[in-house]
């Protein structure tokens, strides 16, 4: 039999469940179909810091969507508590930035986003010992635990009455005259409605091998991250910090997380020693007090590499019933909330949040 959605959406990492999440708000009955079990890949493995890394050095259009996911983020995560009774760990703990020599473009655009900032001074905390140059801190800056805030949302979804369909692989997607008609999964047929492809790093195999005779989205690929979780105690690290590409994390209970790396293996996810070393260097030499704990966990995840690290949200150009939003590289925790608020504008013909011009699939052919 055919199970029949106003929208189904293919993928249930942060993008998916975000989207169903604007989606189910406005009153449609939404799908969740994932390969695997929801909120397990790059968005479970994720580090949670709500901005971009050095965002002054990328594409204005990556900071428009962080900066109004920051606004978003409060309501979201209290709504989430308050129907989950999960809490997502939404805190603005502020973020360290030890040593930039491009201070001064960093402080233009503090200016232009109104974030606010200071100039510290070495020593900034007793227990860290960062390379001190041109440091900047922001105190606005937030994270949130992420492994939570997908738990979450699936619960608040669940609530809402958005259909988990979980290790359910689509291995036909029918279309006719510019219009997805089918998704055919082994045991099962669905009438898509509207179908959102949200399968991060995947997305480009998804489209060559279920879509290959219309436009794809710009190439994206997977960009392996590995991270370190130490088994720390409360008060150790009460902000965020980030020092030549590597940072630490210090979540409520105590725990930090030193991550990550930026490595282009494919589809491969397993962990390396010679990762494991220069976390574990990096996160000592600058909180010499993590020595006295031990590294509880050791994993990887991949990031939907995309040119520049520029989602795509988009409408597709040439099927009225299909849409994308991914391929949010290293930020698509940071940049979630306002990109599916941006796609259901787009969907539902809403005005739009932000401009939706960079993010916008076009139709070379
Ligand atoms: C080590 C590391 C650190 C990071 N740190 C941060 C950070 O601090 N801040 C930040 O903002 N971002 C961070 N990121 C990036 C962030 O995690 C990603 O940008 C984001 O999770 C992408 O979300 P997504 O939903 O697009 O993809 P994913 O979370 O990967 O979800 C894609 C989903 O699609 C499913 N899927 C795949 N193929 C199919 C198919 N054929 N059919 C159905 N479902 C399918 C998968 O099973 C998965 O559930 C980090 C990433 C890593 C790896």
């Amino acid at each position: 039999m055919s199970e029949r959605f106003d929208f189904s959406i293919l993928g249930g990492g942060i993008s998916g469940l975000l989207t169903a999440y604007e989606l189910s708000q406005a009153g449609f009955s939404v799908c969740i179909v994932d390969i695997s079990a929801v909120g397990r890949e790059s968005s479970w493995a994720g580090g949670g810091i709500l901005l971009p890394l050095y965002p002054w050095r990328q594409a204005s259009s990556i900071s428009d969507l962080a900066v109004a996911s920051l606004a978003l983020y409060p309501d979201l995560a209290a709504d989430l508590l308050a129907q989950s009774h999960i809490d997502p760990e939404f805190v603005v703990s502020g973020l360290l930035l030890s040593a930039l020599p491009d201070r001064p473009a960093a402080l233009d655009w503090c200016r232009r986003y109104q974030i606010r900032y200071q100039l510290p001074e070495a020593p900034f905390h007793p227990a860290l010992e960062c390379h001190f140059d041109q440091p900047l801190w922001l105190p606005d800056i937030a994270q949130a635990r992420n492994p939570r805030l997908l738990k979450a949302l699936k619960t608040t979804l669940q609530q809402r009455g958005v259909i988990f369909f979980e290790h359910c692989q689509v291995h036909t997607i029918k279309h006719q005259n510019q219009h997805i008609t089918q998704l055919l999964a082994q045991d099962k047929t669905f009438s898509p409605g509207h179908l959102v492809v949200t399968t991060g790093a995947w997305t480009s195999t998804l489209f060559a091998h279920l879509l290959p005779d219309i436009t794809p989205p710009p190439a994206i690929k997977p960009v392996k991250g590995q991270m370190l979780l130490f088994d720390s105690q409360p008060e150790l690290l009460p902000f965020m910090v980030l020092e030549h590409d590597r940072y630490l994390i210090p979540r409520q209970d105590g725990k930090i997380l030193a991550g990550s790396t930026v490595e282009d293996a494919g589809f491969d996810k397993h962990t390396s020693d010679t990762a494991r070393q220069q976390l574990y260097q990096f996160a000592t030499a600058i909180l010499p007090a993590l020595k006295d704990y031990p590294v509880s966990h050791h994993w990887a995840g991949l990031r939907p590499g995309s040119d520049e690290g520029i989602p795509c949200i988009s409408l597709h150009p040439d099927i009225d019933n299909l849409s994308i939003n991914a391929g949010h590289f290293r930020n698509g925790l940071g940049m979630g909330p306002a990109s599916a608020r941006l796609l259901a504008d787009l969907i539902l013909d809403r005005p739009p949040l932000l401009n939706p011009e960079p993010y916008q699939l076009k139709d070379y052919q």
